[in-house]
């Protein structure tokens, strides 16, 4: 048997004409969705990512700003421009790429942003209100790994999922959501004890590790829906997930690494700043 790829490249380019067509609405009614994307310093893997959320912002029909300070900005200097983009009528969603320099604080910073136009979910009261079920923004890989699932009508009620990481970004978000689906949910991290055979009863297995191939073969149940969020990149250099590629042959369902989760991710931003714009007006 060999795992049915759940395509996320297709599912993102149905959701982002599907947004498109909502922009084309709100746009008759004077509204155009903005999104500023703040980038400091220079690291590559930072500038493609923001490349990619301005290509999405083009093709969904948004106003797009992106500011660039250099690696040697104060935490002053960004809050201050956070401060300002708050303020923008033009502006409905600001997301701040990740990670920082380390002079700055990324607490602080996402704390300057305003929550309703914390288009990534990170501010302390959208997490809030996630964890009680009363959101307006979910962020951004989990939200994409949901809409995945229901694509190919996976449910994950009752069932026992496995999530690998406990981040902020991604691990314990996606626990949550899984357990608003009344999954019933494990978390692992780094000092689980016997990692292996916790994840090897999963029926869902998401993996967001960081690191090239973790999970194998032998940790995976036959038929298990198997989601990769890991990108990484292996020693020639090609970006790969947390999975090894032989997984296909145990699971039911898995995530391909390039074409899963990622693409997911930026059309939920996109999903986000729509919702945003609409909520602001
Ligand atoms: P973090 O480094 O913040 O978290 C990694 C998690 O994995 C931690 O909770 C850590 O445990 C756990 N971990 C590390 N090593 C082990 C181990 N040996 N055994 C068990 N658990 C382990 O990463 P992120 O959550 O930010 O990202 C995870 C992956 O997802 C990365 O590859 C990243 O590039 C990718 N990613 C993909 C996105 C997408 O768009 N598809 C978006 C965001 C991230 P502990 O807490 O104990 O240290």
């Amino acid at each position: 048997m060999s795992a049915i790829k759940m395509d996320g490249k297709a599912l993102s380019a149905k959701v982002r004409s599907k947004i498109l067509e909502e922009t084309q609405s709100l746009k008759a009614q004077g509204i155009v969705p903005g999104l500023a994307v703040i980038l400091v310093g220079d690291d590559p893997a930072s500038e493609i990512y923001v490349r990619n959320k301005e290509k999405a912002c083009t093709e969904c029909g948004f106003y797009s700003e992106k500011h660039v300070l250099p690696a040697s900005a104060t935490e002053q200097e960004l809050i201050a421009l956070i401060h300002t983009l708050n303020e923008s009528p033009k502006i409905n969603g600001i997301l701040c790429q990740l990670p920082l320099p380390a002079q700055i604080s990324e607490d602080a910073v996402i704390a300057a942003i305003d929550p309703h136009k914390d288009v990534d979910a990170f501010h302390p009261a959208n997490v809030g209100r996630i964890m009680i079920g009363d959101f307006d923004f979910l962020p951004c890989t989990p939200a994409g790994v949901m809409e995945l699932l229901d694509e190919y009508q996976i449910d994950p009620k009752g069932k026992k999922c496995v999530v690998i990481g406990r981040s902020n970004i991604v691990g314990k978000p996606m626990a949550m959501l899984l357990l608003h689906r009344h999954g019933t949910v494990t978390i692992c991290h780094s000092r689980t004890i016997d990692l292996p055979k916790v994840c090897a009863e999963a029926d869902i297995l998401v993996a967001a590790v960081g690191k090239a191939g973790f999970v194998t073969p032998d940790m995976v149940k036959e038929g298990a829906v198997v989601i990769d969020v890991g990108i990484n990149r292996n020693a020639e250099g090609k970006v790969c997930g947390d999975v090894a590629p032989e997984v296909m042959e145990k699971a039911s369902y898995m995530t391909p690494v390039p074409g899963g989760a990622g693409p997911m991710t930026i059309t939920m931003l996109m999903k986000n700043t729509l919702k945003a714009a609409r909520l602001q007006h």
